[in-house]
């Protein structure tokens, strides 16, 4: 049986470093697969895109085409191995919120676990002014507030269409990082006895 972890949170969360921590710790062997970084293969292999901050601006339409051509990818790689899939519930397109996993979406991946990676608005405010590496849109903190709520609403619909559990998990500045990371070891570790 595939074994997906989706793991989401807002651009500045601390998504990645959790992730990257968690995968040095666990015992079971995750294959990393970044939604974004299929999606943008995809545009680009059609011509669309030269750069990944571009894919969210292109039609709605086309969007779902390079979503719905990702999960099929997704799905072939988590038949072979388990996989911890790096992506958004929400992504803020010009017009308004897009769904990470529209319904033929969430039912190809079928993830085990949902998980939400949180912190304060302030603290991400913070983490995205000393990230300059990225073309991040500006936020306020009440806009960052009303996306992550967004994305819980989201998230309980993605758990309708799968078999999904939905884990939040706290990033905080003071030693939050450590709680955070073995949380979410917990989880990636269940997939130890599925290799069998
Ligand atoms: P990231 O590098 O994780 O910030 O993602 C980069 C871009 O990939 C996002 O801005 C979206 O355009 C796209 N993306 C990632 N995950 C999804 C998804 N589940 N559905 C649609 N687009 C996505
Ligand atoms: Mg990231």
């Amino acid at each position: 049986m595939p074994f997906v972890v989706v793991i989401t949170g807002i651009p500045g969360v601390g998504k990645s470093t959790i992730t990257r921590l968690a995968l040095q710790r666990t015992r079971a062997k995750f294959r990393v697969v970044n939604f974004g970084d299929i999606m943008f293969q995809e545009a680009v292999k059609a011509g669309l895109v030269s750069h990944r901050d571009e894919v969210r601006k292109l039609s709605l339409k086309v969007q779902r085409e390079l979503q719905l051509k990702a999960a099929q990818r997704i799905l072939e790689i988590s038949q072979k191995e388990p996989v911890l899939l790096d992506t958004h519930a929400t992504i803020k397109t010009p017009l308004g919120y897009m769904l990470g996993f529209p319904k033929e979406v969430i039912e190809v991946i079928n993830p085990r676990f949902m998980v939400i990676i949180e912190a304060n608005p302030s603290e991400i405010l913070g983490r995205r002014l000393r990230d300059l590496k990225r073309d991040r849109d500006v936020e306020t903190e009440d806009q960052i507030q009303r996306h992550q709520d967004l994305n819980r609403a989201a998230t309980i619909s993605y758990a309708m269409h799968s078999n999904a559990l939905i884990k939040i998990i706290e990033n905080h500045e003071d030693k939050g990082l450590e709680e955070a990371v073995n949380e979410l070891v917990k989880i990636l570790d269940l997939a130890v006895n599925e290799d069998a």
